[in-house]
């Protein structure tokens, strides 16, 4: 979780490398004496030798002060004084390169990188990491990096000798099992409350963009209180049995087909529901392609720590809210993070508890505002 490329928390030896970077930079940047710059880097490694509390830290300072002296020394002429944040980019890709390559050889830990692989990309812990409840910051910690106390892991270690499921009981109940796979759970509505408090969290947005657009929108969700036939897709425009999260339908020409996912966080996994949603509603599309000029299908995958592929969320949300800024949407981007997020804990939290979900409330985030509402 001290990753850069994850929550980035601020930590110890963090801090104390920084600032010797910064003291390293000032000696070779200014260029000085060269008796006091020798003199204070002697010091600086006999300091760090010395250290043996620190544990592995004066290796990593020691790499970054050669570092530094290698950067400004190896082209002195055209380039005598680096910028130092060019200088500390590079240390700090040095610094990533290290945790990977410890990472890789850990089991259980080695799952955070496929966190940082979508972390680097989309950044959604990054815009929720300090407005985050305290359980819910812990929860996202300890999920990154499998260590919350699913029953394989309590017995792991050594704390209880059952690994099964809670509910289902099925065999090996891992973090994955509790927060997407879990079949008694999902009859339990405990997935499809998620589901909808992100769809509300989405509908929400929509619908006051539909409000505002001067062109003449008709919004259908699928959720209690914004559905007034069987279907999202309005039987006076084709007979369906799908029924896709959201029908926007603009003017008399255009019809676009929304559909939310929220799979196991990972890459593949985002893939893969992207496909499968894509096939699945290829027969819609294409008998709603006899009543409309333009049909769109855009599908929107967030995994259940909040991870998303930032470039396809945008398009879509772009595609959904036609006119809207990109501000706007990283603003609601960031709401559907936290209704994950928050929704996820709750899952998790509740791993052993048989009740209905289906008439729970809603709980979802609008401009950074927590909002419940009971469903109709
Ligand atoms: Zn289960």
């Amino acid at each position: 979780m001290f990753h850069t490329k994850t929550l980035n928390l601020p930590y110890l030896p963090q801090l104390e490398q920084k600032c010797k970077i910064n003291l390293s930079l000032s000696i070779f940047k200014n260029g000085g004496d060269p008796m006091i710059t020798q003199n204070l880097t002697d010091s600086l490694y006999s300091r760090t030798t010395s250290d043996e509390w620190v544990g592995a830290v004066p290796k990593i300072f020691r790499s970054a002060v050669d570092k530094v002296r290698d950067l400004v020394s190896s082209d002195p002429a055209t380039n005598p004084h680096p910028p130092s944040r060019w200088i500390k980019q590079h240390v700090r890709t040095d610094h990533d390169d290290q945790w990977e390559s410890q990472l890789q050889d850990l089991q259980v830990q080695s799952k955070l990188l496929d966190i940082i692989v979508l972390e680097d990309e989309s950044e959604a812990w990054k815009c929720v990491r300090y407005s985050l409840p305290s359980g819910q910051l812990a929860f996202l910690i300890r999920a990154g990096c499998d260590t919350l106390p699913s029953p394989v892991n309590l017995a792991r270690w050594k704390v209880q000798h059952d690994t099964r499921c809670g509910l289902c009981h099925q065999p090996r109940c891992t973090l994955a099992h509790i927060l997407s796979a879990c079949q008694k759970a999902l009859t339990l509505g405990h997935y499809t409350w998620r589901h909808d408090c992100v769809l509300k969290c989405i509908a929400r947005h929509l619908a006051i963009n539909t409000e505002k657009s001067e062109q003449e929108l008709l919004l259908r969700v699928d959720l209690p209180g914004m559905l007034t036939e069987q279907s999202t897709i309005p039987a006076s425009v084709c007979t369906t049995n799908l029924r896709p999260d959201i029908f926007l339908q603009c003017g008399e020409s255009r019809g676009i087909v929304g559909e939310l996912t929220i799979p196991n966080n990972s890459t593949t996994n985002l893939e893969n529901a992207k496909i499968r949603k894509s096939t699945k509603y290829l027969g819609l599309v294409a008998d709603l392609s006899e009543h409309f000029e333009d049909v769109d299908l855009v599908t929107l995958e967030v995994g259940a720590l909040g991870h998303y592929h930032p470039h396809d969320l945008m398009a879509a949300m772009s595609i959904l809210m036609p006119g809207t800024s990109k501000r706007t949407i990283k603003s609601l981007l960031t709401d559907i993070v936290r209704t994950v997020v928050n929704a996820s804990y709750t899952v998790f939290s509740n791993r052993r508890v048989e009740d209905d979900w289906a008439h729970k409330p809603f709980i979802y985030y609008h401009h950074d505002k927590r909002v419940y509402e009971i469903p109709i």
